[in-house]
């Protein structure tokens, strides 16, 4: 489904809102509706057990969102946390510098598509695209432009240089996409962090932060949570929560937001074993995301160029999204930065005791760092699809369903009467629907044809239908519809629920 119309459905059915929308909204801020909210908790929950629960020697914890300001200059979140930031003069339009050369970047890549898609035209079985990649001159010479361009951004990213930014602009001949003209100002850093202000305390010692990342809750609680809960290293602290981003250019709907949940799990090992956990969570993480049927091939890692301030590696985990492969999480090995950074403006030791080494040492950290509403993101851009099938009355039609994974999906069996001006129909139904909901979230619908009622389920990811019809009353039997297979099987009411929770229980995924 285009990009449009998910939007549009996640509106219409009750999953996500403009923020404010009776005021024209609030650009890049967005509020979840009844599905939306069950499904974020699904993700979270599946998330939370398969970091926490699964594994003994990680903990969680719910860290406050205002933080003591020293925390975000030792983090370097007050010098460094900045995007590049041009403007049009023409069209008055503000951009992130370094995603205006990414996507002179893409647009020479898309020539290079294009040229591939032709000769795939022309040759048939045979075409052999690596090859015509290695041996076609205008696609080695682009190549090298797109190469060439990537580095440079990279370094000039990674020395803050803003003045080399602006020279790329300019002699890449990049334009506006608004005003189509190349009137632009001087490259300058802009603060990511929102700020607000201690009422009782006045000038800067009293100027707080609302929190740009979950990750400094943990660092500043390792002794606590390490001397609490008697963990030995390597073990890890989880936690989610809301972050927030002054974002420059918040487009694409909940991808980029100005006020996002992320899941962040910060390891703490021994000096000298980053590159095995690295290896290890990189690994963990990937397969986190194909247990709920994620394909492969929507999924790659993008080894990062230029690092972040505390990084000594990055990865970041891609998901093929409407608009192109992007950052859906984040693998980060930060080495000692943060936790010696927050010793030094603190004063107050941040070290371990190693009982097996008989030394202290200040432990290194890998990070998973995952943003909750992308993930969401992605799993309704995976799982909304439109497909044609036979309707009631054996013609092709066409249904909009999402294919959630059953364990993640807001509605897990929806109680229907065959028809609504029944009143035995009606009883047996709601009955089956009072027991049912002790145990899932379910929903009752008596509303319309069966057909409709099924349409609607479908378009919120229900994978079960239940439906109680006349012999229903005379053999205590339902039948039970599949969202996928759309297959119809008649089962007794008392096993409704086991045959539910086989599928849609959480501990399918985390097995
Ligand atoms: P990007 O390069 O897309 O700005 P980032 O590299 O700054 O992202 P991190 O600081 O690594 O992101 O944050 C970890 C995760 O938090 C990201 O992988 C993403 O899923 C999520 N995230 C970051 N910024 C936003 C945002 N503005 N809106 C929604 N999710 C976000």
């Amino acid at each position: 489904m285009d990009f449009k119309n998910l939007i549009a459905h996640c509106k219409e059915y009750g999953f996500i809102f403009q923020s404010s929308e009776i005021y024209d909204g609030l650009s890049a801020v967005y509020d979840y509706g009844p599905y939306g909210v069950e499904l974020k908790n699904n993700i979270k929950n599946y998330w939370w057990k398969s970091m926490v629960q699964m594994h003994e020697n990680i903990v969680g914890i719910d860290a406050a969102i205002f933080m003591h300001p020293k925390t975000w200059k030792a983090s370097g979140h007050v010098d460094a946390f900045n995007d590049p930031l041009v403007d049009n003069k023409d069209s008055k339009k503000r951009y992130r510098a370094d995603q205006l050369i990414e996507g002179y970047a893409e647009k020479i890549e898309a020539k290079n598509i294009k040229d591939i898609e032709k000769a795939k035209a022309r040759f048939g079985d045979a075409f052999d695209e690596a090859q015509f990649r290695a041996t076609n001159d205008r696609i080695i010479e682009r190549q090298k432009q797109i190469d060439e361009s990537m580095v440079r951004l990279a370094k000039a990213m990674t020395a803050g240089d803003m003045d080399d930014l602006k020279a790329m602009i300019d002699e890449y001949e990049i334009v506006c996409p608004e005003s189509g003209s190349r009137n632009w100002t001087e490259v300058r850093q802009f603060n990511l962090m929102f700020n607000t202000q201690l009422g009782n305390i006045a000038g800067e010692e009293g100027k707080l932060y609302l929190r740009p990342e979950t990750a400094q809750g943990i660092f500043v609680n390792f002794l606590n949570v390490q001397k609490s809960t008697r963990q030995k290293i390597p073990f890890g602290i989880a936690q989610i929560g809301k972050a927030f981003r002054n974002e420059i250019v918040a487009r694409q709907f909940i991808f980029r937001m100005r006020e996002f949940e992320q899941m962040e799990m910060q390891f703490f090992i021994r000096p000298g074993t980053q590159d095995e956990w690295y290896q290890y969570w990189k690994e963990a993480r990937l397969k986190w995301h194909k247990a709920i049927g994620t394909s492969g091939d929507k999924l790659r890692f993008h080894d990062h160029a230029a690092l972040a301030h505390y990084a000594k590696a990055a990865v970041d985990i891609e998901f093929e999204f409407p608009f192109g492969f992007k950052e859906l999480e984040g693998i980060h090995s930060r080495g000692d930065f943060d936790l010696t950074q927050h010793q030094e403006l603190s004063g107050k030791k941040l070290q371990y005791f190693d009982p097996e080494l008989n030394e202290n040492y200040v432990p290194f950290v890998v990070e998973t760092s995952i943003g909750c509403d992308r993930m969401f993101l992605a799993m309704v851009a995976n799982a909304l699809v439109e497909e044609n099938v036979p309707d009631a009355d054996g013609q092709d039609s066409v249904r909009t369903v999402m294919k959630l994974h059953p364990a993640l999906a807001p509605v897990k069996v929806a109680v229907l009467p065959l028809l609504k001006n029944k009143e035995e129909l009606t009883t047996a139904a709601t009955a089956i629907y009072d027991k049912l909901k002790l145990s899932f979230n379910c929903q009752y619908d008596e509303k319309d044809a069966i057909g409709r009622r099924y349409r609607r389920q479908d378009a919120i990811g229900t994978p079960y239908c239940v439906t109680i019809d006349f012999e229903t009353l005379e053999n205590g039997t339902v039948t039970i519809r599949d969202r996928d297979t759309l297959i119809q099987e008649r089962i007794k009411i008392e096993d409704i629920r086991s045959f539910v929770q086989d599928k849609v229980a959480l501990e399918n995924l985390l097995a």
